[in-house]
């Protein structure tokens, strides 16, 4: 029976200066990192500059040199002559670091193996995984008067104060960018809506959030049922919060002046979600929710109210069949939420 090895553990046990001098590698500390001649055995780059360094506290390394990069795992496969893409190299490699540095990982039960609450898949080849980690860039050059924003009615302020715009490029081309932030105002990514319904397609949803991509030797995962759209707005619980499924949604309330508005980004609410909405909200004050007037808004409301409703009091707004809040005037939506 082969070794159990919890990657991801056995990866924030180990030391990576414990690592490194396992290694003989010549350990020159700069407070977290670690600089000094590449050690690895396949460098080609030049042998007498400091192009090798090692981030100790997050056991990630590159080679400006070689252009190695990775993991503290990768970095002992490539220590060993062994190819990091390789499993069961990598396996090999981690088995022995573990039995010479982390013993006891290899306790671990095996029914925690199919009780984790995410089995790594394969394509995360043993990397570090961080979910909704915050963006390193910005789209830039959106187009913020674009026809299909204003032709629904969106005005200008309400356009700029969710940072929506047209995109022409990349991963979202054709597509609305809205801009999505966690709950400590962090950008951690684009939705993108089709501008052109017709287009939509089982390859082409209406929708499309931040798939899963490597970066800085990480795999970088997106999970929306951990936030809640415009969430990050609101500093102190407020009196009354408006939950309604979809950005549109959330745009137009703001623009009819409604009160503090957040979205689930779809007919599912999480468990997550549910939490973040009643700590919004003061313990006396109220959770209005908006679904759609369908049948997955039904869905949507009947969660919404067996997670909410032991912490807060509910109120539903039901829309027609087939209308949803974008349809309501600015008077038809004070109607609604009189108290
Ligand atoms: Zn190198």
């Amino acid at each position: 029976m082969s070794t159990w090895i919890d990657f991801k553990e056995l990866r924030s046990k180990l030391n990576f200066e414990e690592v490194l001098r396992h290694y003989k590698v010549e350990v020159k500390r700069k407070g977290k990192q670690h600089h000094g001649f590449c050690p690895l055995p396949n460098h080609n780059g030049k042998k007498n500059s400091p192009s090798f360094s090692a981030n100790l506290e997050k056991g990630i390394f590159q080679c400006f040199g070689c252009g190695a990069r990775g993991n503290i795992l990768d970095f002992a496969a490539m220590m060993e002559n062994a190819d990091p893409k390789d499993g069961t190299a990598l396996r090999t490699v981690a088995a022995d670091l573990q039995k010479r540095f982390c013993p006891g990982l290899a306790d671990a039960p095996k029914a925690k193996e199919k009780n984790a609450e995410k089995p790594a898949k394969p394509e995360t080849k043993g990397l570090p995984v961080v979910v909704n980690a915050p963006l390193d860039f910005e789209l830039k050059g959106l187009n913020r008067e674009h026809p299909y924003l204003l032709n629904r009615g969106f005005s200008q302020e309400t356009i700029d104060h969710f940072g929506l715009g047209f995109c022409s490029r990349g991963m979202l081309k054709n597509r609305v960018a809205i801009p999505l932030h966690d709950h400590d105002g962090k950008l951690i990514g684009y939705a993108g809506r089709v501008v052109d319904d017709a287009a939509i397609s089982e390859e082409n949803p209406r929708y499309r959030f931040p798939g899963e991509h490597e970066r800085d030797g990480k795999i970088v995962e997106f999970r929306k049922t951990l936030f809640l759209y415009n969430g990050f707005r609101f500093k102190a619980p407020v009196d009354d919060l408006i939950v309604v499924e979809g950005f549109t949604g959330v745009w137009w309330l703001h623009q009819n002046a409604m009160p503090p508005m957040v979205a689930t980004m779809g007919a599912d609410c999480s468990e997550k979600q549910a939490e973040l909405i009643v700590s919004l909200v003061k313990p006396n004050g109220r959770v209005w929710i908006v679904p759609d007037g369908d049948k997955a808004g039904e869905r949507h409301a009947q969660t919404l109210l067996t997670l909410i409703s032991p912490h807060r009091f509910m109120r539903w707004v039901k829309m027609d069949e087939g209308k949803q809040p974008t349809d309501l005037s600015g008077e038809q939506l004070k109607n609604c939420f009189k108290t």
